[in-house]
Formats: C-alpha cells, sequence, structure tokens
C-alpha cells in the first residue's frame, strides 16, 4: 500500500472518530451538569477532523488553508471570549451565516469548476450541489438579517403589500435557474443568476419576521447549514461534512421544533404571521402597585416556600450571582427555595439554566416549566426577576393576545408575588402583563443586580433587628 493510500486511510479513519466525537458531545450538551464537557469534546472533534484533512493529499493549497484557518480562528476566538452572555444569539447567527456560506461557496467552486472544464459530472452530483448552494445561500444571507435584527442594526421589520407572493416568484427563479444548470446547460452565467437569486431571497424572506422570532428563525437556520454541509459533502466525497452536516442538520430540526412547540406556534406561523410588535389583546385593568425592598424582604423573611422565575431581564442586568446569594440567604433562614425555567425564558433555549449553573445553583433547586407549576399555589412568595411573556395569564385567558395558547409558569397562583423589574417596559411580545396588576402581585422597580442587592442587605437587617 503506497503512503497516499495509507493517509486517505488514516484520514478516514479520523473522520469516523471525530463523528463519534460530535455525537457524544451533543449527547453531553443535553444536560447542565456534562454540558461544558459535551462542547470541549465536540470541539476536539471538530479539531481532529480539520487536521485529518490535511493528510488526504493533492488536493489543497496548503498556504491558503492554513491562512483561512488563522483569519478564521484569531478574530473568532477573541470575539467568542468577549461577547456578552445577551449577545450569544446575534453571535450565534453570524457564525451560522459562515457556515452556511461556506456550503454555498463550496457549491459554486465546485459548479464553476465543472463548467470550466466543460465536463459535467453526473446528474446526482449535479443536484447535490445546487440544493446544497441553494439552502446553504438562503441561510447566509437570512442569518445576517437575523444577526442585523436582533443587534438593533435593523429595524425590526419590513414588509410591503404582496410581499409573500414577490418573494415565492424569487424562490421559485432560484429554483428554475438551479434546475435549468442540472438538467439543460452548466453555463456560468446560469450559476451566477442561480446564486444571486438564492442569496437575493434569503434577505427577502427573513426581512418581515419580527425581532421575537429571530431565535427560532436562527434555529431554523442552523438546521439549514447543517443540511447545506450535508449536500456538499456528497459532493466532496467528505464523510466529515455529511456526518457533521446531517448531525447539525438534525439537532438544529430537533431544537426549532422544540422552541417552537414551547411558544405554541407552529413553523410556518414564525416564517410568516409577523409576531412580535405588540398590540392585541384585551385591555388590561387596574394598577401595579410599588413596593419597597424593606417590605419586600419582610415577605421573604415570613415565607417558607419561594419560587424564584428568572427571565430575560435576569441575563440585562446580570444578576444571577445576587440572585443566588440571595436564595443562600433564605435556605440559611431554612426557606425551601426552588427555581422555576420556562423552556424559552431569555433569548436562547436553555438561557436561564446555563446563567444559573454559573451562578453556581445547584440543578436540584432547578425545576422545569411542568414539574414546578402545580408547587405555585402552595408558595408563599414567587419572585420574578426580568421575566415577562413567559409568566404572562393572558396566554391562558385572553384569546385574541398574540401569546394565546403559549404555555405560561402559573406565578399568579402564588400567594405573594413580587416582580423585579426596571419600570413599565413590556416583554419581546411587546404587550402589557395581566400578572402586574393582579392583586397578589407587588412590583419592585429596580435594575435586577441593585433590587438583589438591596434584598439581601435588607434580610440581614431584620435579622440585626434594624428591619420591619
Ligand atoms: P421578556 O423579554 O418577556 O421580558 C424581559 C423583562 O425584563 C422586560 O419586561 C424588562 O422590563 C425586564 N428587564 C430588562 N432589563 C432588566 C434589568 N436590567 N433588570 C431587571 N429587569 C429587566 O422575558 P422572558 O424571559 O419572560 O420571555 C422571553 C421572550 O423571548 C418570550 O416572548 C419568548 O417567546 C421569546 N423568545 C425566547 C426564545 C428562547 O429560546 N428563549 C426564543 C424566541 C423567542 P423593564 O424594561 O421594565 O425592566
Amino acid at each position: 500500500m503506497d503512503t497516499t493510500t495509507l493517509l486517505t486511510y488514516f484520514a478516514k479513519a479520523s473522520y469516523f472518530l471525530a463523528a463519534v466525537m460530535f455525537i457524544l458531545g451533543i449527547k453531553r450538551m443535553a444536560s447542565p451538569v456534562t454540558a461544558r464537557k459535551g462542547i470541549v469534546q465536540a470541539g476536539l472533534g471538530m479539531v481532529i477532523a480539520t487536521l485529518a484533512t490535511f493528510a488526504i493529499t493533492g488536493s489543497h493549497n496548503l498556504h491558503l488553508i492554513v491562512l483561512a484557518i488563522v483569519l478564521g480562528v484569531a478574530p473568532t476566538w477573541i470575539w467568542g471570549k468577549k461577547v456578552a452572555i445577551t449577545d450569544m444569539p446575534q453571535m450565534v447567527a453570524l457564525f451560522n451565516g459562515m457556515g452556511g456560506g461556506s456550503a454555498a461557496a463550496i457549491g459554486a467552486g465546485e459548479l464553476l469548476k465543472y463548467a470550466e472544464a466543460g465536463a459535467a459530472p453526473s446528474k446526482i452530483t449535479l443536484t447535490l450541489a445546487i440544493v446544497g448552494a441553494l439552502i446553504g445561500s438562503i441561510s447566509m444571507t437570512g442569518s445576517i438579517i437575523a444577526w442585523a435584527k436582533l443587534d438593533g442594526r435593523m429595524d425590526k421589520r419590513f414588509t410591503f403589500g404582496g410581499q409573500q407572493a414577490f418573494n415565492f416568484i424569487v424562490f421559485a427563479a432560484s429554483v428554475v435557474a438551479g434546475l435549468a444548470v442540472v438538467v439543460w446547460k452548466l453555463d456560468t452565467t446560469l450559476i451566477v443568476a442561480f446564486f444571486a437569486l438564492a442569496l437575493v431571497f434569503g434577505v427577502l424572506m427573513t426581512l418581515p419576521i419580527g425581532g421575537a422570532d429571530m431565535p427560532v428563525v436562527i434555529s431554523l437556520y442552523n438546521a439549514l447549514t447543517g443540511l447545506a454541509v450535508a449536500f456538499e459533502g456528497f459532493v466532496m466525497n467528505n464523510e466529515a461534512l455529511i456526518i457533521a452536516g446531517t448531525v447539525v442538520g438534525a439537532a438544529g430540526t430537533l431544537l426549532t421544533q422544540l422552541m417552537a412547540k414551547a411558544m405554541n406556534r407552529p413553523i410556518s406561523n414564525v416564517l410568516f404571521s409577523n409576531f412580535g410588535g405588540g398590540g392585541g389583546g384585551e385591555a388590561i385593568t387596574g394598577t401595579q402597585k410599588a413596593i419597597e425592598a424593606s417590605d419586600a424582604a419582610s415577605l421573604l423573611y415570613m415565607a417558607e416556600r419561594v419560587i424564584i422565575v428568572p427571565g430575560y431581564g435576569m441575563a440585562v442586568a446580570q444578576a444571577q450571582h445576587k440572585i443566588w446569594e440571595l436564595s443562600q440567604q433564605l435556605i440559611k433562614r431554612d426557606k425551601s427555595v426552588k427555581f422555576a425555567i420556562h423552556p424559552v425564558a431569555g433569548r436562547m433555549p436553555g438561557h436561564m439554566n446555563v446563567l444559573l449553573a454559573e451562578a453556581g445553583v445547584p440543578y436540584d433547586l432547578i425545576a422545569d416549566m411542568d414539574d414546578i407549576n402545580p408547587e405555585f399555589s402552595t408558595c408563599d412568595v414567587a419572585i420574578v426577576i426580568g421575566a415577562n411573556d413567559v409568566v404572562n395569564p393572558v396566554a391562558k385567558t385572553d384569546k385574541s393576545s398574540p401569546i394565546y395558547g403559549m404555555p405560561i409558569l402559573d406565578v399568579v397562583n402564588a400567594r405573594q408575588v413580587i416582580v423585579i423589574k426596571r419600570g413599565k417596559g413590556t416583554g419581546f411580545a411587546g404587550i402589557e402583563n395581566a400578572l402586574f396588576y393582579a392583586d397578589n402581585c407587588k412590583m419592585l422597580y429596580a435594575d435586577g443586580q441593585e433590587a438583589a442587592n438591596k434584598l439581601i442587605a435588607e434580610l440581614k437587617a431584620i435579622d440585626s433587628g434594624g428591619g420591619h
């Protein structure tokens, strides 16, 4: 056996090892206890797959590959270290767009190579290259628009009359151009037209979608990028791409479904309904009743069972450490403390779990929505910190509300509710929250971290006889 064949076998075996590491890594990501290790393991798998590719000689320009890796790794490493957890969805959107773009670029490279050589490969290879390029292109430009919207660089949405019909025409035109490349002519102009149409469609498809739905859209594009990579893997005859792409495609699809289910909205509704602009729903009567930190601390002091409900505002305030410190103060005083997590609290699935884990909250104190909901009726005080939509009872009571049907945490059933938020700002769906007007609800208007600090100080003051 010659050296080239040996090296190719070695590379393929390494791809297999990398694939096993991807799959086991993803499995570990399912639990916050093992998630960090899972991420490192899957990342290591990716490094192995990348290095192994160097062993397959003959087909690469080594200098350019190394240059591309350096140019890619250096800024993203620095950016990844610096990024705030609240900006994570934007970063995921951009990285995902790059994945889609890479798949599209592979497709473009292969198609143009065939066109230049005047030698068409099999129809199956051509079809796979075109499908992968179509999906990858849409995912790239769509992800860039999603990033711009989430990062506040673009108006929440852009709509015009007949938009869906126009979008459909552009999509159909790109499919026709792609079909023409496969069945009619492997022509450079046709290939360029196909890519232009696909790229424009990605932009058009994402423009009308509201900011509130962007995380779902990003997850969907993530799944599409995976598929595109897998298709191009077939074209390049590269097992690592096929496996990594399929795994990302499957995981992304499941995640998208999970998110849509947690909001009780089908994907079609996310893509075509312009959700999240506020308005809608019945008017809410009554007033919001403010409470001072000292009175809130007295309520906590007297309580036996406390449930803490974190939301997006806790992430903004970076209050997870202080909230855990407050919980420890309560536990020290023999109170039962639990954390209730809604599946779409925050801006990413698992957002709250990650923050609480980072603060050192033990996993057995953290409960999922379905498990904790029956416990609110026997809880003395529920503290809502920076959560809004996920505790809004109109989701159950008002059929005209945009969030009607979304499962929520039944915080309103607690004996007393203390809501910590800065003011009267709405949540991401942009609607009023009936909980804030309920008789058993008091509003502690403050930044999340500042409020937690004050509650800790007031609790200690009560102990030392200085409190109420
Ligand atoms: P919301 O976005 O509904 O509400 C957050 C609240 O936090 C606001 O009302 C705001 O009020 C308050 N807040 C902001 N900054 C601070 C601060 N520094 N200190 C204290 N409070 C603050 O959050 P939820 O977590 O309840 O809901 C998540 C929303 O995101 C849902 O609509 C969900 O559907 C959507 N979403 C989530 C996804 C996910 O995967 N997690 C995916 C897609 C969508 P104020 O300005 O008055 O302080």
